[in-house]
């Protein structure tokens, strides 16, 4: 009889504690996929401000001789998580004058191009391997891009695009660290190295818009088409026809 009712009050205990477990956990309970998007959104909260940090230590920056000369440092704009980084050579004087970058004609025609792969610039990052305008839009110097490389890697490794767009021979070389032309690398795909236990990304060179709207025939405009054709191709996106 004495045994009968200790196991009933252990029965009983152990609905309790069952019971007790299934309402805390019921209360609790976080949908996987709804999880990993709050993570995701976290993370992409967290790179956000440590872009913007980072903008802000180069609107303060002298390590270069251009720092005295720049209206406006350009730090680069964009999405955080961004599957696709543009990364151009160096602000010109229209984006010195309001510290953005890409937004002068060269800019517009860069808009264009995302534009035609289906995109909104809001969707992508863009930036320079310089964050301040070379007097006369001359070349970048060695001297320069060794003093503000750290920046773009900074943010290459912030954002971590699944693709890099090396917009010109400047930012193709800097970053792949070549000597190669322009014709050379553009057309398929390179991996930028971060460095030791980095992953590496993988780059796609093609001609800088300025160049394009030096040069624009058919054939250049082809050219650059193939080149994010394959970015796409490579991100699993579609690519869209040609309205005409
Ligand atoms: S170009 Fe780069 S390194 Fe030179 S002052 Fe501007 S931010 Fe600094």
């Amino acid at each position: 009889m004495e045994d009968r009712a200790k196991i009933s009050s252990v029965i009983r205990q152990h609905l309790e504690a069952e019971e007790f477990f299934a309402g805390f956990s019921l209360r609790g309970q976080v949908d996987a996929g709804e999880f990993q998007e709050q993570e995701d959104d976290m993370a992409a909260a967290q790179r956000a401000g440590e872009l913007e940090k980072l903008a802000e230590e180069i609107g303060q920056c002298r390590k270069c001789g251009l720092g005295s000369s720049r209206t406006n440092a350009v730090p680069g704009e964009g999405n955080a998580g961004a599957r696709i980084m543009f990364v151009g050579e160096a602000p010109g004087g229209d984006e010195d004058a309001v510290g953005r970058p890409f937004v002068g004609r060269a800019g517009q025609l860069l808009d264009k191009i995302i534009a035609a792969c289906g995109l909104k610039r809001g969707d992508v990052y863009i930036g320079n391997i310089l964050k301040c305008r070379p007097p006369e839009n001359r070349d970048p110097r060695a001297d320069e891009i060794v003093a503000c490389l750290p920046y773009i890697q900074k943010q290459i490794e912030l954002i971590q695009p699944e693709i890099i767009v090396a917009l010109g021979a400047h930012a193709a070389r800097t970053l792949l660290d070549t000597t190669k032309s322009i014709g050379q690398l553009r057309g398929h795909f390179h991996e930028y190295f971060a460095g030791l236990g980095q992953v590496p990304v993988k780059l796609m060179a093609t001609y800088h818009p300025a160049f394009l709207l030096r040069s624009y025939s058919p054939e250049n405009r082809r050219r650059v088409w193939e080149d994010m054709q394959k970015v796409l191709t490579e991100l699993g996106l579609p690519i869209p026809e040609r309205q005409n």
